[in-house]
């Protein structure tokens, strides 16, 4: 068992914010770096949207940038796979890795949200060769092609719309006979010439010839009919899953298992334990949220520890 006084769980732009405002008030903490290092922006291309690069910049040299500047003011790093948190009489709290436990004074939980999967079958085996869950990451693969997306979301018509710079046709299947997107992502998505709308369609099977992707089978929800569709890829666009699940017997989560936190702080349910990034924002979603909520969470950390003491 060893003693920290701050765990930092997560790097994506919140866990890598955090750390560097933790190093320089001189907390010493520790990050615990997950299976994918760097977060969701490492499977990006090029992020736009971060202020004073109106060049852009790759999502994972970006990542890699944060994590320079943390480990400049002393952050230290290790490995592994953050199983459980619980809190002790004393209010310590344990951060177990698996058999290990790390006792810290405070904890900053950092761990993002997942891309959810329809879970259906040639999902898993065209994953990388016609399926995923990123059109920024794919769609330059779809040159001419032809491609669908799932999902009636906002995240699925800004990948229908991000796709049609590509792909010669975009097909949109809609669960429903409605869209959930905002208003202005639905007139976008209906007004192009290249996007067409399947309602009351599921994807039912991915179909394939070992190699690649070649169509699918579509369920259509009323009827229950199927039906076979040629198409090259197939984009799942239908929310995402906050990674809480070691957290969720000790911290308060919400109906879709986001992290709760005080209004205007970082602070959950447990005292000490502060949560950052999108595993506690399901609405805005951005590399900077995540970036300005790691670093709240940093200095709310700094001024529990300063009473802790
Ligand atoms: P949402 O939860 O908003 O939408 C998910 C969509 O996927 C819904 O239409 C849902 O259908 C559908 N869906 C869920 N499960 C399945 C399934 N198994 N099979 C088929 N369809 C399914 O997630 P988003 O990722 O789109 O958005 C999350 C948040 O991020 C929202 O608040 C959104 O506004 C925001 N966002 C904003 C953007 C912007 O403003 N530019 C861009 C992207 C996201 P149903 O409608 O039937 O429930």
């Amino acid at each position: 068992m060893r003693e920290e006084r701050l765990v930092i769980i997560g790097t994506g732009p919140a866990g890598y914010t955090a750390a560097i405002y933790a190093a320089r008030a001189e907390l010493n903490p520790l990050v615990i770096e997950g299976p994918q290092v760097g977060g969701q922006l490492t499977q990006t291309t090029e992020v736009e949207n971060w202020p004073g690069y109106p060049k852009g910049m790759m999502g994972p040299e970006m990542m890699m940038l944060f994590r320079e500047q943390a480990e400049r003011f002393g952050t230290r790093f290790q490995t592994g796979n953050v199983t459980d948190l619980k809190q002790k009489a004393d209010k310590k709290l344990s951060v177990f890795l698996g058999e290990e436990e790390i006792v810290a004074d405070a904890v900053i939980v950092a761990t993002g949200a997942s891309a959810r999967w329809l879970g259906i079958e040639g999902e898993n085996e065209y994953k990388g060769r016609g399926v995923s869950a990123c059109a920024t990451c794919d769609g330059f693969f779809f040159k001419e092609k032809k491609v669908f997306v799932v999902g009636g979301g906002d995240s699925a018509m800004e990948e229908a719309n991000f796709l049609t710079k590509f792909a010669k046709e975009v097909v949109v299947l809609v669960r429903r006979d409605a869209l959930k997107a905002s208003k202005i992502m639905q007139e976008r998505t209906l007004k192009n010439p290249k996007i067409t709308i399947i309602w009351n369609s599921e994807a039912a099977q991915i179909l394939g010839n070992e190699t690649k992707m070649t169509g699918l089978k579509l369920k259509d929800t009323q009827t229950g009919e199927i039906t076979e569709h040629v198409g090259d890829g197939l984009f799942i666009a239908i929310g995402h899953e906050p990674n809480t699940a070691p957290f969720k017997d000790l911290l308060e989560v919400d109906k879709g298992n986001y992290l709760v936190i005080k209004p205007g702080s970082s602070k959950t349910s447990v005292d000490g334990v502060f949560a950052a990034g999108d595993v506690a924002d399901h609405v805005y979603r951005q590399a900077i949220t995540a970036a300005g909520t790691g670093c709240m969470a940093a200095l709310d950390a700094e001024r529990y520890l300063a009473a802790f003491e």
